[in-house]
Order: structure tokens, then sequence, then C-alpha cells
């Protein structure tokens, strides 16, 4: 039957449009936490967490990790190295879960920041700050967050900001260049799913706001392709984009491969270039990575 051919034949057209990307990943929203390997035990040892990078063609991540341990074991680790993975550390703003709600206003918090950096890593200094939350755009104000938002665009560290889009702007208002130098990826570019406009209003407005892509709402549609207003976007702004994997729970670990699988898939919809923008090239720009 006609109508089958014609069927059929779109299938294999879409099938051959949308081969998976293929080149390397940067990993921009990974966490090492204590229940995935707390130095001794646990189901995601380094051998564990790097073979999953490695088989997902993941050749750098920005490590972050509840409490700093995780980052520091991954930074030092012989499994990283011969992986192939670039580490670039971010120090967590959270020693428990009880930080969460309280790092905003801990000076504490303030002093062990200040300590970490003075350490660094085995894989070198730390690039940046977070991920850290906001739960509540208020907190933005916070004397802990003002002073860190200051001291990150003096150092010129990157911080990694899962906050809505009322907090981007607060927290830019904190900064020195009143946002215009502050390097803030915003997690998940809004897990409340601000609408796009919002988002574009927001990235023209901080050139150096950049949108990580896990967990975003509305961004993918059927098959898991972009949706017609996030492939606008991103075609808008290609250099504007990260992806992250947020292993924020072993779960994620788990579903490693899918969600790099998934993000591949949405890729290779793209035009080459701006899939490699997005994949890796932007996140190795803004750390000098090659
Ligand atoms: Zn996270």
């Amino acid at each position: 039957m006609a109508w089958a051919a014609a069927l059929m034949a779109a299938a294999v057209f879409s099938a051959a449009q949308a081969a998976d990307y293929a080149g390397p990943l940067f990993d921009t929203h990974l966490h090492y936490n204590q229940e995935a390997w707390d130095g001794t035990a646990g189901p995601y040892p380094p051998a564990e967490a790097l073979a999953r990078m490695q088989r997902n063609g993941v050749k750098a991540i920005i490590a972050n990790s509840r409490p700093n341990a995780g980052t520091q074991t991954l930074a030092a680790a012989r499994e990283t190295r011969e992986a192939g993975v670039t580490v670039v550390p971010f120090v967590r703003l959270y020693r428990n879960r009880d930080d969460y709600n309280n790092w905003f206003r801990d000076e504490s918090i303030h002093d062990m920041v200040q300590s970490e950096l003075a350490r660094g890593t085995a894989g070198g200094p730390y690039r940046g700050l977070g991920e850290f939350h906001l739960y509540d755009s208020a907190n933005a104000n916070g004397p802990v967050a003002r002073k860190l938002i200051v001291l990150a665009e003096q150092k010129k560290l990157a911080v990694l900001a899962h906050v809505d889009d009322t907090a981007i702007d607060v927290l830019m208002a904190h900064a020195p260049s009143k946002g215009q130098s502050l390097r803030l990826i915003w997690a998940h570019t809004g897990i409340g799913g601000p609408p796009v406009a919002r988002v574009q209003a927001l990235l023209e407005r901080y050139p150096l706001l950049m949108g990580e892509l896990s967990y975003r709402p509305g961004l993918t549609c059927e098959g898991g392709m972009l949706c017609p207003e996030w492939r606008a976007l991103i075609l808008k702004h290609p250099d504007r984009f990260v992806v992250g994997s947020d292993t924020w729970v072993n779960q994620r670990w788990s579903a490693y491969d899918e969600i790099m699988g998934g993000y591949r898939r949405w890729l290779g919809e793209l035009p080459p270039e701006v899939a490699q923008r997005i994949a890796w090239g932007n996140a190795a720009g803004l750390f000098g990575l090659r």
C-alpha cells in the first residue's frame, strides 16, 4: 500500500536524519556523593563511576560532591587518568543534607569554601562553586550567598546554581559587575520550567549565563527529540547551553547510560557544529580545555 510505503520511507528517512551525536561529552553536572562511594564502600567506586563516563564518551566533568571528599577522590584517582577524563572541580557548599537549607546564611560554609579553595585538589585548583540550591529566591539575599557571589566573580570561579529565574536576577545583582562578568551555570535552566521567552531574556541580559539542561521541563517531546520552541532557542543561542547527568542520587548513576544516550539522540538532530558546542565546546571554552 502506498501509504505504508510512504510511512516506511519517512521512518527510514528520519532515522537516517537522526543519527546520534557521536563526539565527546562534557558532563557539567556530576555529583560524586557519599552514598555513591564514601572512600571505602558504596556501589560506585571510582572504577565503576569512571567506566560509566568512559563508555559514554564523557571526556570531562564538573565534579562536586557532598562532602567534598568525593571530588578530591575523583581528582586524584588513577582510574580518572586512565579513562582520559578531565576533572573540573567545584567546591560543594554542603557537608551534609542540613546544609542545603542553611548555607546562604551560615558563616561556617563560607569558611569551609575558603579552606577548600586554599587546599585545591590533586587535579588542580577548584574552578567553581556549587551546585548550590535556593528553594526560595529570597534566600539569594542571605549574607553568605552575597559574599560567595562576590568571591566567585573576583576569583573567576564559575557557579553552578539550582535556582529559579528570580534568583538569577538577584544573584547577578550581587556580583560587582552586576552580572556582566559572572560565569553562572544555571542548573536545569530552571527546574520549575520558566517560559522559554524568560530564559531567552535572561541569556540576553547576562552574557556569561549558561543553561544546563538536565531535568529541564518541556525540553524534549516525541521520541525524546527537542520540542520546537527549545530547538529554536538553542539554535538562536548555540553558545549558551551545556548538558549534565545530575547524579544527585545513586539511581542516576545506574541510569547514566540512558541519560547520556538521551542527550546523544537529540543532539544528533541539531546541525553538527551546534551539537558539538552543546555537548562539549561551550563547557570546554568556559574552562580553557581543548
Ligand atoms: Zn545536582
